[in-house]
């Protein structure tokens, strides 16, 4: 990529607000509600807050808007944090809305004493009806009169818990005929006697996101506020807030949220996958989720080039799940171990090969000269892929056949000279030759051979399960496709095999190492392993084979 890239929106507007002499330096934040698992989509999220702050000096605070006190866990924010963390990013300051729970309070009786808030009775249902339609004005009703004093008596009772929930709200007093819906008189306050995950009893009225989420900005001194674009109607009443209370000005934009195919992106929709038992937890390495994609393999570098690439849109678009993929393959080229593995085996023996082990040297990854070489044992009796022997091949087959020759990666040039099978018919072994001075790296044969197939030693491989994942709907857009995302579902996106054997030095690799099984794709221990068998993701395949089938189709 070039270096004068060009300016995204957010950036241009950072910018000029700098060059304005507007603000010294910038500061964001990552607001997460605490009620599910980060996603991709928060991902994009984090990328764009603490890149500006780190691109133009800046800071950016960790803040849990956690005004909601019947859905949020303490779990959810140990999982937050853990993963902003392992995306490469550190917060400033760590705040949550319930922090500003007193200033809040105090914020709400300074608008009831300008005349700016008022205590209504009416119920939920009546409140919608009184609003109106999008083109008819609202209307307000009596409670809308009652004077200062009284509205401050019947909020102070409200926080005093002496009125049950759902009774009374406070609403600010703007406009009943606002073209902005959210401006007809919006609530700020409701009663709900509920014990919350930091406060614990001390409220039984709670701010509604409109009347905390601005000011917390505002007490922060947020000087850009990103969020997406459904809070582009929200954007009035948050600059009515500031104004009227006249705190700090942070100012909201907005950006198109990432959306991506295959995969759903709400996190009521992801925590439906997890209660229903379609995924094994949020973590399931099938999941959008952040602690997924790291089950699975992905690398945080991967996922912030991914970020990168997509950009900052202003307008709603799908992007390519592939896309994702060819960022996590172009890191993981870059920094796996090359490993054989042999899925499904098929035995061969070398009868040229005298008994023992001849000790051969393979490069631990090829496109990194510092990586060093691992020894490979080679011996008599072999494992080669059951799909890479047929019988009666077709035409450009190039691996192995009756007759046909082959190279075994890092060792010799390879002759089938026979096939045994048992009383069934199943082949059960290949009896092969092989061409002595044919060794790679040192082959005099002048044998040329189109094909070149990963084996293990049949005496030294190491049992290994491996986890073969799919993508887990069908459809593009499950979210908007016909009928319940749950019906685009992939059947069988996981598919586990569990004895595949590897070559022994994955035995002494770091639990942490990244792999290509060559030929096989990219791969990444799980942490079901047990010692006597490892377990291992497939994080990518090595080609983007998808997009191919899906054409076929
Ligand atoms: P969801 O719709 O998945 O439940 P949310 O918007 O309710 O997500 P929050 O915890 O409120 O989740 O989000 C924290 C921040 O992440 C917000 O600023 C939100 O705008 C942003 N965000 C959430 N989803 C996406 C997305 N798909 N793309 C970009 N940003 C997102
Ligand atoms: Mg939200």
């Amino acid at each position: 990529m070039s270096e004068e890239k060009s300016l995204n929106f957010i950036e241009e507007i950072i910018e000029r607000d700098l060059a304005e002499g507007k603000h010294t330096s910038i500061t964001t934040r990552f607001p997460p509600e605490p009620n599910g698992y980060l996603h991709i989509g928060h991902a994009k999220s984090i990328c764009l807050n603490f890149g500006l702050a780190i691109k133009y000096g800046g800071e950016t605070n960790l803040r849990f808007d956690d005004t909601n006190p019947v859905t949020e866990e303490t779990e959810y924010v140990e999982s937050i944090r853990n993963d902003v963390k392992w995306l490469g990013f550190q917060w400033a300051r760590e705040r949550y809305a319930s922090d500003y729970f007193d200033t809040l309070y105090t914020y709400a009786e300074q608008l009831i004493q300008q005349g700016d808030a008022y205590v209504d009775d009416s119920s939920p249902e009546e409140i919608a009806e009184q609003k109106g339609t999008p083109t008819q004005a609202g209307q307000r009703n009596r409670f809308a009169d009652r004077s200062v004093e009284e509205n401050l008596q019947l909020f102070r009772d409200m926080r005093d818990g002496k009125y049950p929930d759902g009774s009374r709200v406070l609403r600010a007093r703007i406009d009943m005929a606002s073209p902005n819906m959210i401006l007809r008189d919006p609530v700020l306050y409701r009663i709900k006697h509920a014990h919350h995950h930091r406060t614990g009893d001390k409220w039984c009225i709670y701010p509604m996101y409109d009347f905390a989420h601005g000011q917390s900005d505002s007490i922060e001194h947020i000087t850009h506020s990103i969020c997406t674009l459904e809070f582009i109607p929200h954007r009035d009443l948050y600059n009515w807030c500031i104004e009227k209370l006249g705190i700090f000005p942070s100012r909201q934009y907005e950006f198109a949220r990432l959306n991506m195919t295959y995969t759903v992106m709400s996190k009521r929709k992801l925590l439906q996958l997890v209660q229903e038992g379609f995924v094994t937890g949020w973590d399931d390495p099938r999941m959008p989720t952040i602690s997924g994609m790291r089950r699975r393999g992905y690398t945080p570098e991967s996922i912030r080039n991914f970020c990168e690439r997509i950009g900052v849109a202003r307008r709603e678009n799908l992007i390519d799940v592939g896309l994702l993929e060819f960022c996590v393959r172009e890191h993981l080229n870059q920094v796996a171990l090359r490993r054989m593995v042999v899925f499904h085996p098929l035995r061969i023996v070398i009868t040229t090969m005298q008994e023992g082990i001849e000790w051969l040297e393979g490069e631990n990854n090829p496109e990194d000269a510092n990586s060093g070489t691992r020894s490979i044992p080679f011996t008599r009796e072999l494992l080669i892929e059951q799909e890479d022997f047929m019988e009666v091949p077709p035409k450009k087959f190039f691996r192995l056949a009756p007759g046909q020759m082959v190279r075994l990666k890092h060792a010799y040039i390879i002759r089938c000279d026979e096939v045994i099978k048992d009383d069934q018919g199943n082949i059960t072994e290949l009896r092969c030759s092989h061409i002595p001075n044919s060794k790679s790296g040192e082959d005099t044969s002048g044998i040329n051979v189109k094909g070149t197939l990963h084996w293990v030693s049949q005496t030294h491989a190491i049992p290994i399960e491996v986890r073969l994942y799919d993508r887990l709907f069908r459809t593009e857009d499950p979210a908007n496709a016909e009928g319940n995302f749950l019906d685009h579902i992939h059947p069988d996106s996981q598919q586990i095999l569990s004895n595949a054997l590897a070559e022994p030095a994955l035995a002494n690799d770091p639990a942490d190492a990244r792999f290509q099984f060559i030929r096989m794709g990219y791969f990444y221990g799980d942490c079901d392993t047990k010692t006597d068998k490892p377990v291992f993701n497939r994080t990518v395949t090595l080609k983007d084979t998808w997009a191919k089938e899906a054409a076929k189709k």
